[in-house]
């Protein structure tokens, strides 16, 4: 017994590893300095417009606004595609909750459509069908909302036409894939609105924040004019439309620009990452590792893979559970929208009728630590623990 305990701690000695946290840099220290130094400690300032110039420049996309979160931008730009109480909105589901819910802000009903296996994303035929269902039943259809997943554009050039065909407007959750591209152009560009996240999870961080961009700049306009408490201009506080406090600090968005800097180092490490996790770990029976799509370029934000119990000897849960054990954060694949209690009155679209691929990801799926300051050393650690717990799987789970 004193043996066993001994060895436990042993493997937990080393700190803890997390899933995906901050990595952040030097240039960040200098820009927030300069927001103290000039006194910009606002939710405006050189450093807010600077950062939305860069991300529409890296994104080539003809403008941004940067918002206090993802989830305000999505909200903004469901209104700005006309959202309403009672319109019908369709939603990819597998993906976090922040995708839906500023579609109830709006009173709006979200319309949950299953991923595709090739891509772990929407699939454009279950999208197609969403649309025909909801308009043939006479409910107004005004929008979608798009999610690249884990750091991979959607399939998003069939999905666009069907919303060209069906009057609707694309709106794309890139929250997760600043970086990715498809079909040579940024992702996040794709759709009429492209939304970014800059919490502390996401590739990179401002510790909370997140970007509206579109080419429509009189529709980024209105959205800057609500994300400020849609004051009028004149110098008695004046409103003639309900606005929000939306706006993102100057001293977030210093963080923000430095970290820009270095997006196209840290999207090559988690790349790198995935690719030392595939070699290592792919060949043990019932390992299937999220395809990355001949259309774009993942960022591989989290590597994501599924575990097939019957092959492997062991669910993803249990592995989940034996890395937590070895202070190891692995999580399970998001759990699709369609089976949240939230969301148990919303139509859902599966791959075909009676099989729903999202459930069985949501089933299967693990991610593993992808930090880009995630070590080698750490990295070896974690795969050797995820060896350890499949050849102890009889003792140890
Ligand atoms: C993180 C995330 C969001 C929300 O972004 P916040 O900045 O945290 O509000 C929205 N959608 C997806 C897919 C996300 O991963």
């Amino acid at each position: 017994m004193n043996g066993q305990l001994k060895n436990a701690a042993q493997v937990d000695s080393h700190p803890r590893i997390w899933l995906s946290p901050p990595h952040l840099g030097e240039q960040e220290k200098v820009y927030v300095e300069d927001a103290f130094r000039s006194n910009w400690i606002a939710p405006l300032g050189p450093h807010v417009d600077a950062f939305e110039r860069e991300i529409a420049q890296y994104t080539g996309s003809h403008g941004a606004l940067a918002l206090a979160s993802g989830t305000a931008a999505l909200h903004l730009a469901l209104r700005l595609a006309g959202v309403e109480h009672g319109d019908y909105v369709i939603c990819s589901s597998l993906t976090f909750v922040a995708s839906a819910n500023p579609i109830l802000y709006l009173g709006a009903h979200p319309v949950f459509v299953d991923v595709e296996p090739e891509t772990w994303n929407m699939c454009p035929l279950a999208f197609e069908r969403a649309c025909r269902a909801v308009t043939d039943s006479g409910h107004t259809l005004k929008a979608a909302v798009v999610v690249n997943l884990y750091g991979q554009s959607a399939d998003l050039q069939p999905i666009a036409e069907t919303c060209d065909r069906y009057g609707i407007v694309l709106i794309e959750d890139a929250a997760e894939s600043l970086g990715a591209t498809y079909r040579g152009k940024a992702s996040g560009t794709w759709g009429k609105y492209g939304v970014f996240s800059f919490n502390g999870n996401k590739i990179i961080t401002t510790s909370g924040g997140g970007m509206l961009v579109s080419d429509d700049l009189a529709a980024l306009a209105t959205a800057r004019h609500w994300a400020t408490q849609a004051r009028d201009p004149a110098p008695h506080y004046q409103h003639s439309a309900m606005g929000y406090n939306y706006r993102l600090s100057n001293v977030l968005a210093a963080i923000g620009r430095g970290q820009l800097e270095q997006l196209d180092a840290r999207i090559n490490r988690r790349r790198d990452l995935f690719r030392r996790y595939q070699q290592r770990l792919e060949g043990i029976e019932g390992f299937r590792f999220m395809p990355e799509s001949p259309s774009g370029r993942s960022t591989r934000w989290l590597t994501a893979f599924t575990v097939d119990e019957e092959l492997a000897g062991v669910s993803a849960g249990q592995l989940i559970d034996c890395l937590a054990r070895r202070n190891i954060e692995a999580r399970p694949v998001w759990k699709p929208l369609h089976l949240q209690p939230l969301f148990a009155r919303s139509a859902y679209f599966p791959y075909f009728e009676g099989y729903s691929v999202c459930d069985r990801l949501f089933a299967e799926g693990i991610c593993l630590p992808s930090g880009s300051s995630l070590t080698n050393e750490e990295q070896d650690l974690v795969i050797v623990t995820v060896e350890t717990c499949l050849q102890n799987r009889n003792s140890l789970l």
